[in-house]
């Protein structure tokens, strides 16, 4: 399965946020199994339309999909020198498909900052140049066993010894490879390679609970900027309240939110943006018995879609009799949907989209 990993320098609030993932989860029947591995949160993937189908099928039981965060700690500069936990903490990281970095834009007297004052541009700074130092190591050694081929004039040695002094000369100027152009060829080669600059990333800012719901401040402000100039998301969260937020459910969470002036919970964002950054998507099954949704990623096949829920679905497949969420619940009803000629059945090599509703006929 996918995982998002939680970074950042100690004290912003990053124990925090992943305590208010794990409380969350924890109240969650579907998944008792959550707390096995104490790093990694499991969370449920807010969706207003598993709802409205519930209502329109009437199921016996509903269930939400679900995916996972896992915490890293352990940052300190040096890291990639193998300072603190360092080689660890890049290990950690070199395993997880995304990254959300926490920063801290609270103000807090009795909360001492790493570097003695809060200046988020430095903190992200910091972070991005271990993972840069790292990504530059892995780039260096590889160009010396390129190196040699590519002189003798290998096709494919030529073709990444190219790539590697591109991604070199970014990295020395302090930029992530994910920031750099590459044609769809060359890209394949850097994804070969494994890189920690090459995750995408989110930014969570992390605000004082007086200023959740208020404006964006100064700090934030300069995040937003920073993430922009790297086409990155940005969550503004205040992690002591989600936590709050996070032992509440249904009418009393509502109630809280609305209290705050917030119309929705800052981890249900981050949530959300973290899934469609792993490309994730979202499709249904939708019986008398369940109505359920399953987390697929972008581009699968009906086959491989319907593997996810169990792989005598994907060897014998034969057909997805598929209807989008939007005909189905103009329908109103499954039968009608199929009068109204919006139920297709599709074949193989159907690339499965957000919100098909699915039902998978196959061979035992
Ligand atoms: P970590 O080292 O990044 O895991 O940070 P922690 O989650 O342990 O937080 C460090 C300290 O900051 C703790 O005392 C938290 O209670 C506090 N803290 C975290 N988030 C907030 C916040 O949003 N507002 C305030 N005032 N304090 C916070």
């Amino acid at each position: 399965a996918l995982t998002a990993g939680i970074v950042g320098l100690p004290n912003v609030g990053k124990s925090t946020l992943f305590n208010a993932i794990t409380q969350a989860g924890a109240l969650s029947a579907n998944y008792p199994f959550a707390t096995i591995d104490p790093n990694v949160g499991i969370v449920e993937v807010p969706d207003r339309r598993l709802q409205t189908l519930t209502e329109l099928v009437n199921p016996k039981k509903t269930v939400p999909t679900a995916f996972e965060f896992t915490d890293i700690a352990g940052i300190v500069k040096g890291a990639s020198k193998g300072e603190g936990l360092g080689n660890q903490f890049l290990s950690h990281i070199r395993q997880v498909d995304a990254i959300c970095h926490v920063v801290r834009a609270f103000e807090d007297e009795n909360i001492t900052h790493v570097s003695g004052q809060v200046d988020p541009i430095s903190d992200i700074e910091t972070i991005n140049l271990e993972l840069i130092l790292a990504d530059l190591e892995t780039v260096s050694k590889r160009m010396t066993r390129v190196a040699k081929m590519a002189r003798q004039k290998d096709k494919e040695a030529v073709a990444e010894h190219t790539v590697l002094e591109k991604l070199q000369e970014a990295l020395e100027a302090e930029t992530p490879a994910r920031a750099v152009d590459f044609s769809d060829d060359q890209q394949k080669i850097v994804k070969g390679l494994h890189l920690l600059t090459s995750k995408p990333i989110l930014y969570v800012a992390n605000v004082s609970e007086d200023e959740i719901g208020e404006g964006d401040n100064d700090k934030v402000k300069q995040i937003r900027e920073f993430a922009a100039a790297e086409n990155a998301e940005v969550i503004v969260i205040c992690a002591k309240i989600e936590a709050e937020i996070a032992e509440l459910e249904g009418e009393e969470k509502a109630e809280f939110l609305e209290d705050l002036g917030i119309k929705e919970a800052g981890l249900d964002q981050l949530i959300k943006a973290t899934y469609n950054l792993l490309g994730l998507a979202t499709y249904f099954t939708a019986g008398e018995q369940e109505v359920r949704a399953w987390t697929f990623k972008e581009g699968m096949t009906a086959p491989q879609a319907a593997g996810i829920i169990h792989t005598d679905f994907e060897r014998g497949f034969i057909r997805a009799e598929t209807v989008s969420y939007e005909d189905l619940v103009e329908a109103g009803t499954m039968g009608a949907a199929r009068d109204r000629g919006r139920v297709r059945l599709e074949g193989k090599d159907y690339l499965v989209k957000d919100g098909d509703v699915i039902h998978f006929r196959f061979n035992v």
